[in-house]
């Protein structure tokens, strides 16, 4: 149900766990195991991990408001560096490859008018600093603009 804010999440270089349609048990287990914070917007699995403090209920509608409630309510901080350091779609983490050896994995447009790109350890996809972290970041300032 939060597919895509996960994604948001591990665009902004926290380690997220996305995981679909899994039992409830499973998902005690896994996130007891790996530490992990369980967020959720399943009432019941939320309190039955509460117990050992490790979920958050997200009840905002649209992920650009429940990335802000995320990163409010969980304390999370933005930070430059972590930007653009792991894949939006495995987890794991991004290395700077250089330019040259990218040009058969990227659209020409693309290949054309960046000049910085990763790639996924694990998976292989090749990603650039373009929209999808500017979305992101974009997200969270308009949340801040309308508390104002
Ligand atoms: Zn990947």
């Amino acid at each position: 149900m939060l597919g895509k804010l996960a994604k948001w999440l591990r665009l902004l270089g926290y380690d997220t766990a996305y995981i679909h349609d899994a039992a409830d048990d499973v998902l005690v287990r896994v996130a007891v195991r790996e530490n992990r914070i369980t967020l959720t917007r399943d009432h019941s699995l939320a309190e039955r991990l509460l117990m050992r403090g490790r979920s958050y209920l997200v009840t905002e509608e649209g992920t650009g408001a429940q990335l802000r409630q995320v990163v409010r309510d969980l304390g999370l901080t933005v930070d430059e560096s972590l930007l653009f350091t792991r894949c939006p779609v495995c987890n794991s983490g991004i290395e700077e490859t250089p330019k040259s050896e990218v040009q058969d994995s990227v659209p020409p447009y693309v290949y054309r008018t960046q000049e910085r790109f990763g790639r996924c350890l694990d998976c292989g996809r090749v990603y650039w600093k373009g929209t999808h972290v500017e979305h992101v970041l974009q997200a969270l300032a308009e949340g801040r603009q309308k508390k104002v």
